[in-house]
């Protein structure tokens, strides 16, 4: 048999870690496959594209999540609910979606403790996904942003949501929030907060932790979060756990979560 070939679709893709991630753990699984990036224009070649590689599976990042939803002939349950698709395999001919940065997220955060109520800031496509899950899982998840015309998808979905207006003008209800997590890109190429001073100001003393999905610095998010002495976490373990699961797709689950994850977690330390 020859070697299964994998990739990551996304514009840009240059940055990406998951080659890294996922070669590390061929290499100390002993698995045949190799894992490259492809910078992917036009997310409306993607089908096309992934046979014309003769690839076995693909992870998609940011702005092809939909189209590879679209490009899917079978749908995890999970990934049909949200919408987004992340990480597709090929059988016989066919694709399969899957969606693994939510239960990646759901893991990471899953160190802390005693945590019923959350707070996202932000309400793009990972906070979607994200949401929907820490609601499965029983979490009260509440969402904040910016604009308002995002927050439809949530409403509809039956969470509390505001924008930064509503949010302010209901602040006296004095409402607190366990863990607030910035599910925005403010502060990943820039230094702004994912939200005015006032709120944050008001939600992180009460919180137990901070989280991040950013990952590979420190965000002024994070910086203010440690200002007020609060436990904080970067989004690396998000990455981490999504490609481990990713990794237990692309393997038709040879291998268990901690193996896979002693050998892609170098990935980390490299
Ligand atoms: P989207 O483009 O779908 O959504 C962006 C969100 O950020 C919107 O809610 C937008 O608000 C808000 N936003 C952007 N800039 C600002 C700002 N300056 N102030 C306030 N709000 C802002 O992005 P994604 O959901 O795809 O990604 C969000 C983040 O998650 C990114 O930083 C990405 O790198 C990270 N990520 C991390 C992963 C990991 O494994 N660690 C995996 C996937 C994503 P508005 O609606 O008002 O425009």
């Amino acid at each position: 048999m020859s070697k299964a070939l994998f990739a990551i679709f996304g514009n840009p893709v240059s940055h990406s870690k998951s080659p890294l991630m996922h070669n590390l753990s061929f290499q100390g699984l002993g698995f045949d496959g190799c894992y490259t990036r492809y910078l992917l224009e036009d997310g409306s070649k993607l089908k096309e594209t992934f046979f014309t590689l003769g690839l076995k599976g693909i992870n998609i990042t940011v702005p092809h999540k939909e189209y590879a939803y679209n490009a899917c002939d079978i749908l995890d349950p999970f990934a049909k609910k949200v919408g987004a698709v992340n990480t597709i395999v090929e059988k016989e001919g066919k694709l399969y979606g899957y969606n693994t940065d939510a239960p990646g997220f759901l893991k990471a955060i899953s160190e802390f403790e005693n945590v019923k109520t959350v707070l996202f800031l932000g309400a793009g496509g990972t906070a979607k996904s994200t949401s929907v899950i820490l609601k499965e899982a029983g979490y009260d998840v509440t969402i904040i942003n910016r604009s308002e015309n995002r927050l439809t998808y949530f409403k509809d979905e039956g969470f509390k949501t505001y924008t930064f207006d509503t949010f302010i003008s209901d602040i006296s209800l004095s409402q607190t929030y366990d863990l607030i997590i910035n599910m925005t890109s403010a502060g990943l190429e820039d230094d702004s907060l994912p939200a005015p001073s006032e709120i944050l100001e008001q939600v992180i003393p009460a919180a137990k932790a901070c989280v991040d999905v950013i990952y590979g610095k420190e965000t002024p998010f994070l910086k203010l979060a440690r200002t007020h002495n609060k436990l904080t976490k970067d989004g690396s373990d998000m990455l981490l756990y999504q490609g481990i699961i990713a990794c237990e797709y692309f393997t038709d689950h040879a291998y268990t979560f901690g193996n896979i994850k002693m050998y892609m977690k170098k990935a980390f330390i490299l």
